[in-house]
């Protein structure tokens, strides 16, 4: 005769419940008292895992470098501290990145849609590339995610392949701001050569429309990006068009001349350009 599988070893768990629940309420209660004045000490050791996607982060101190960085307060840095290699790598290759964007394109969306716009076709949403509505992260991940010293000509190559996915919170905004009768304006440090590439990346991964694609041109060499993007915003103005919104990753795309009604500032813990 087959046994039946749950009822006799439930009744004998169901007896002996009491003890081991005692046991570990016992163990919980002498623990937290044990360790009360460590916690109040260091509370931030009670979350060692957070915004890493998982990753060990020994102090937390690559996490407050992120931080540092992406509010501006560290600048002009070459590459990523050998030592938070792998918390930039768990950071983008998990949730935390993702989760991030999606909050940032979330608001970006809420602001554009509560404007009572002109339907005169010259409001512009003004969109960066690299990071912003591509994604480089495979080529990215290939260079120690930003440790090791960004090679310009590796990089190019990556870009002339033509495969960068894109980051798919950008695209949802990019969508949905089209059909809101907003035109996007692409303005990227990428230079003229690389035009016919990005405009064929773009498409296959569904930007498939846009007002103006401005890359850097030759007018520009030696100028930083903020010069570049600020006289390029300014001359969008000019002739007419009004900036709702700019996005993109680095703050060199965000601030100076016409930068725009609102601004919103995605995540780049990869790599500084000013
Ligand atoms: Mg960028």
């Amino acid at each position: 005769m087959q046994r039946s599988l749950h009822s006799p070893k439930s009744s004998h768990t169901m007896e002996r419940l009491p003890g081991v629940l005692l046991f570990f309420l016992a163990i919980f209660f002498s623990t937290t008292q044990a360790y009360e004045p460590l916690i109040n000490h260091h509370i931030h050791l009670l979350r060692p895992q957070s915004g890493a996607g998982g990753s060990s982060v020994p102090g937390l101190s690559c996490l407050s470098w992120r931080l540092a960085v992406e509010v501006g307060n560290i600048i002009n840095w070459k590459t990523v501290p050998a030592q938070c290699g792998s918390y930039v790598g768990h950071y983008m290759l998990g949730h935390q990145y993702r989760k991030d964007s999606k909050l940032i394109t979330d608001v970006a969306w809420l602001y554009a849609k509560s404007l009572n716009l002109k339907k005169d076709g010259k409001n512009v949403w003004v969109f960066d590339i690299d990071e912003t509505t591509l994604s480089n992260l495979p080529y990215f991940a290939r260079q120690g995610f930003g440790t090791k010293a960004f090679n310009i000509t590796a990089f190019n190559e990556w870009v002339l392949e033509g495969r960068a996915p894109a980051l798919p919170e950008s695209l949802q905004l990019y969508k949905k701001l089209l059909k809101l009768g907003v035109k996007v304006v692409f303005i990227t440090g990428r230079e003229e050569d690389q035009r016919s590439v990005t405009i064929t990346n773009l498409r296959n991964v569904g930007y498939r429309t846009w007002e103006k694609l401005v890359l850097k041109g030759s007018a520009y060499s030696g100028k930083t990006s903020y010069e570049f993007k600020s006289a390029e915003r300014a001359k969008l103005e000019k002739s007419g068009f009004r900036i709702i919104g700019n996005m993109g990753d680095q703050w060199s795309d965000i601030l100076g001349a016409s930068a725009g009604n609102r601004t919103f500032k995605l995540p780049d813990p990869l790599y500084y350009v000013s």
